[in-house]
């Protein structure tokens, strides 16, 4: 294995590269998804889904370990009803709606989540919200969309977390304070709280909170970090509130984790030398964890097929730090004003595309012949028959893998495949 420099020093980055742009067939799945994390993250939040039972099976199967646990999600089932029919589909759901809020005193905030069948399009849930939120007075109740039309896999959490920014409280207009943006594990969101502690910034805040009674208080003050790419809206929403980004990358791997603190570290003005202090044993650790499958992934060429928007954040990390070779790397959609660190990192020669058309995308994929592949479950399969390792793009989402700590675990998600297409060869 050859110490190659870091390809920011090395290269222009993709900053201006050409983007292809397709549209067409599209394999991913819908926001629905996104109440399998988000549903563990808010814990006094329930999301009943107003939709189909295509959608009940899609959550069932997806979040199928919480059949052991007492549910906070569920399936209002509209059945198909013509426009006549809308006024018993209301009552409907104010009668479900109750019927779970009657169960569940311990339910603080109600979502609304809509889908894509006709009959549910044809439902204003922003009236029906309003409606439960008069009839139901200790409840937040909320609606978003995680409909297949609208919305890909983790877009569910912007529309999500899009909703409960016009919720969060006013900050005095004095308090200057670091607001975190996106879903992270527990684990991972007390790491950074213990980092920032040490660095002296502080108050921190989360979007989402756990408890919907710990809504972030936000205003001109606000200054926010995006924990996560797929936030275009969410972001959006607070910059409306007078909240002001902070561009950094996203903390994933050893160097992006650091890059990200030290946005913030800057913000703050923190001394170089206590930020090298607080940072020193976990980046060390961080780099020792991730050294261990640098043999593995070194010098392997890796294709993304889009899914997750975590894609231009990892094939950094992959190439920065692991010394992949990125041949294409899809993404549902790219957000350059978000991405505006990240993809300078990127060597220029990578294929960035934009939405899918899947056929040319598995043609140009089956062209390349790439030592590891990532994609939906759906492709998974029919490429390991063609005799492409693949990595499922659900579990770079479903695995905690920001932050210092985490890197390792990034690293190995990626080395795993190619070591057990290699004990395969060997037996
Ligand atoms: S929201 Fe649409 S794409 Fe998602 S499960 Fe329901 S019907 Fe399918």
């Amino acid at each position: 294995m050859t110490a190659a420099l870091a390809p920011s020093e090395t290269e222009a980055g993709c900053t201006e590269t050409e983007v292809l742009r397709e549209r067409g067939q599209r394999e991913v799945f819908c926001g629905l998804t996104g109440i399998v994390w988000l549903h563990r993250k808010i814990q006094d939040a329930f999301f009943l889904i107003v939709g189909s039972r295509t959608c009940a099976h899609l959550m069932q199967s997806a979040a199928g370990v919480m059949i052991f646990a007492e549910p906070r999600f569920a399936t209002a089932i509209i059945e198909e009803r013509d426009l006549a029919g809308m006024a018993d589909a209301n009552e409907e759901l104010d009668r479900v709606a109750a019927q779970v809020l009657a169960r569940r005193p311990d339910i603080k905030t109600l979502f609304l989540v809509g889908s894509c069948p006709s009959e549910v399009i044809k439902l204003d849930l922003s009236r029906a919200a309003a409606r439960l939120n008069q009839q139901h007075e200790n409840v937040r109740v909320l609606n978003y969309s995680g409909s297949g039309i609208e919305t890909t896999f983790t877009e569910g959490e912007d529309t999500c977390l899009e909703a409960l920014v016009p919720e969060l409280p006013a900050a005095p207009e004095t308090e200057t304070s670091l607001l975190v943006v996106g879903a992270l594990a527990d684990v991972v969101e007390d790491q950074f709280v213990r980092l920032f502690d040490q660095l002296g910034i502080g108050p921190v805040r989360f979007l989402p909170a756990r408890r919907s009674e710990e809504l972030p208080a936000i205003g001109a003050g606000t200054r926010y970090l995006l924990a996560q790419p797929f936030l275009g809206r969410t972001g959006a929403a607070l910059d409306g509130r007078g909240a002001k980004r902070i561009s950094a990358p996203f903390p994933l791997g050893a160097k992006g984790s650091e890059a990200w603190l030290k946005a913030a570290a800057d913000v703050w003005g923190v001394d170089e030398a206590l930020f090298e202090t607080v940072i020193a044993a976990p980046r060390a650790r961080a780099q020792r964890a991730m050294e261990r499958y640098k043999d593995t992934l070194s010098g392997k060429r890796i294709f993304f097929f889009p899914d997750s928007q975590l894609e231009i954040p990892l094939a950094r990390v992959l190439h920065e730090e692991l010394g992949m070779q990125l041949t294409e790397v899809g993404t549902p959609y790219l957000h350059r004003g978000h991405l505006d660190c990240e993809l300078p990192r990127l060597p220029s020669t990578v294929r960035l595309s934009e939405g899918q058309h899947v056929d040319r995308q598995l043609d140009r994929c089956r062209d390349i012949r790439p030592d590891l592949t990532v994609c939906g479950l759906g492709l998974a399969n029919p490429l390991e028959a063609e005799g492409l390792s693949t990595k499922w793009a659900i579990e770079l989402v479903f695995t905690p893998l920001q932050g210092f700590e985490q890197a390792g675990d990034l690293a190995e998600l990626f080395a795993r495949p190619l070591m057990r297409r290699d004990i395969l060869r060997v037996g």
